[in-house]
C-alpha cells in the first residue's frame, strides 16, 4: 500500500459556506491541525464569466430545471488541477461509495471533489475532466456538498494518524465484509440489562469468538446479502 504524508482535498461547489462546521470539529479538525489533511474550497461562481455570477442555463432539449454550465466547471477544476490530481464528481449516478473505495482514495495525494447542483452538470465537463463519479446512496440530494462531506469524513479515517488507534478502523463494519460487533461500557447493569458475561470474563479467545458470532448474526438479520458475499471469502471459511 502506498500512503502519502498529507492528502490535499479541493472541494469545488456553489456553496463553500456549507462546509463551515463539519471540518472544524472532532477528528477532521485534529487531522487538519496535525497537517494530515489540507482542505481548500473553490466557489464555481468565481469562474462564471459574467457579472451576475450565473453558472446555470436551460437544458438543451427542454425539460425542467437548470444545468450547471460546462465552462465554469472546467475552469474551476483546471484552476486547482495538478499532475497527481484525482477528480471525483459527487453524483447519484456514480458507483456507490464503499469502505474499499474510501481506503483507495485515502492513498491519493490530491483529491478534487466536484459538487453538482440544479439538474446536474453539463455532461461534457465530466467527459473532459472527471476521473470517476461517486454516489453516497440511491437517493437524490439537492446538491453535492453533503455528499462531499460524507466522502471526506469516510476517507479521512483511512489516512494514517487520523484515528488514534489504527486497529479501530480495521475492526470497523465492512472491513471484513460484515458489521462490527456490539460494544458495551460501564455500568455493567443498566435498567436491568446486563453486559454479556463473556465480555467481563477475560477469556480473549472466547471474546473474539463471541464478537464474530454477534457480528455475523446482526449482519445476517439486517444485510443478508453481505453474508452471501462473505461466504465465499477466506475470512469466513477460516472461522
Ligand atoms: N438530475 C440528477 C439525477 O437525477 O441524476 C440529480 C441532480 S441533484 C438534484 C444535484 C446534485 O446533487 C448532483 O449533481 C450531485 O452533485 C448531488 N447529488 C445528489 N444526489 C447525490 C448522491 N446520492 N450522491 C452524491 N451526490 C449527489
Amino acid at each position: 500500500m502506498q500512503w502519502v504524508l498529507k492528502v490535499r482535498i479541493d472541494i469545488l461547489s456553489l456553496f463553500p459556506g456549507y462546509f463551515q462546521g463539519p471540518f472544524d470539529v472532532s477528528m477532521l479538525m485534529k487531522a487538519r491541525e496535525k497537517g494530515l489533511i489540507e482542505i481548500h474550497h473553490t466557489d464555481i461562481r468565481d469562474f462564471s464569466g459574467n457579472k451576475h455570477r450565473r453558472v446555470d442555463d436551460r437544458p438543451f432539449g427542454g425539460g425542467p430545471g437548470m444545468v450547471l454550465r460546462v465552462e465554469p466547471v472546467v475552469k474551476a477544476i483546471r484552476s486547482v488541477r495538478r499532475p497527481v490530481s484525482h477528480v471525483v464528481c459527487l453524483s447519484p449516478q456514480g458507483s456507490v461509495l464503499s469502505a474499499a473505495k474510501c481506503e483507495e482514495l485515502a492513498q491519493k495525494e490530491h483529491l478534487i471533489l466536484l459538487c453538482g447542483h440544479y439538474e446536474g452538470i453539463d455532461e461534457r465537463a465530466l467527459d473532459i475532466e472527471v476521473d470517476e463519479e461517486i454516489s453516497i446512496g440511491d437517493y437524490v440530494l439537492t446538491n453535492g456538498c453533503v455528499a462531499a462531506i460524507v466522502l471526506v469524513d469516510a476517507v479521512s479515517r483511512f489516512i494514517p494518524g487520523v484515528i488514534g488507534h489504527p486497529d479501530a478502523v480495521r475492526e470497523d463494519s465492512f472491513q471484513e465484509g460484515i458489521f462490527d460487533a456490539p460494544h458495551y461500557t460501564r455500568p455493567e447493569i443498566f435498567e436491568g440489562l446486563t453486559v454479556p458475561a463473556v465480555l467481563c470474563g477475560g477469556n480473549h479467545s472466547e471474546i473474539r469468538k463471541w464478537r464474530k458470532q454477534e457480528a455475523l448474526n446482526k449482519t445476517g438479520r439486517v444485510r443478508p446479502e453481505l453474508i452471501d458475499k462473505e461466504k465465499s471469502s477466506e475470512s469466513l471459511t477460516n472461522y
